[in-house]
């Protein structure tokens, strides 16, 4: 079975003290053991969250380049965040503004061959919704990260729907789980029976403790990954959704 997953997203926040209070909270907290939770951080705290936080709790960067080295000012490389410890990235985060789908391709093949766990995100826009074509666009994005991954228990998909982010429009429970259950039969005609029972799809968008608990009985809903209340005590509640 797939353990549940509930990643953190930062984003552009916080500073040493606010992040040292919240991960004294989160090291202090009592967490459900069967949940892998991975906080990802802005990158210049990378080293400086892995050493403060709880070695239970697993550490993303928020992105990263396609190559470990080179004249890309101001990128950073797998090797780099690998150097610091950590062992996630998340990719493709709102299909990464200033990347393209190939480039978002190329750096999961790299993330991922340089010994990096991907939190691999995809999601429609509201007019894409609105249009009917949401499979059709998360298909495409799936396909992306399915051309460049080999080893699929080193990835996590989060299906987060672009209307629903920092919006306080979370989907329904309903409509997360139709998305999942598309996507795990897209993976099973694609990829293998194999990858799409295991691989774990996760769900983002204005997630929050009251609306946790829905989303996470849902039986394709393996999880979260969470902007906003990540960066408060609520992350706990939302750690604990199955308990
Ligand atoms: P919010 O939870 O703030 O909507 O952000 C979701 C998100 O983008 C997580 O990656």
């Amino acid at each position: 079975s797939r353990k549940f997953f509930v990643g953190g997203n930062w984003k552009l926040n916080g500073d040493k003290k606010s992040l040292g209070e919240l991960m004294d909270t989160m090291n202090a907290a009592k967490v459900d053991p069967n949940v892998e939770v991975v906080c990802g951080a802005p990158s210049i705290y990378l080293d400086f969250v892995r050493s403060k936080l709880d070695a239970k709790f697993g550490v993303a960067a928020q992105n990263c380049y396609k190559v470990a080295k080179g004249a890309f000012t101001g990128e950073i490389s797998p090797v780099m965040i690998k150097d610091c410890g950590v062992n996630w990235v998340i990719l493709g985060h709102s299909r990464d503004a200033t990347s393209s789908e190939r480039l978002i391709g190329q750096k999961t093949a790299h993330a991922l061959e340089s010994g990096l766990s991907v939190i691999a995100c995809i999601g429609e826009k509201l007019d894409e919704r609105e249009g009917g074509i949401t499979e059709k666009v998360v298909f495409a994005q799936t396909k992306v990260i399915a051309d460049n991954v080999k080893d699929w228990s080193k990835v996590v998909l989060a299906y987060e729907p672009v209307w629903a982010i920092g919006t306080g429009k979370t989907a329904s429970p309903q409509q997360a789980q139709e998305v999942h259950d598309k996507l795990r039969g897209w993976l099973k005609a694609n990829v293998s029976e194999a990858v799409a029972s295991s691989v774990r799809i996760i769900y983002g968008g204005s997630v929050t403790g009251a609306t946790c608990k829905e989303l996470a009985s849902q039986k394709d809903v393996d999880g979260f990954l969470v902007g906003g209340a990540s960066l408060k005590p609520e992350i706990i509640e939302i750690i604990n959704a199955k308990l």
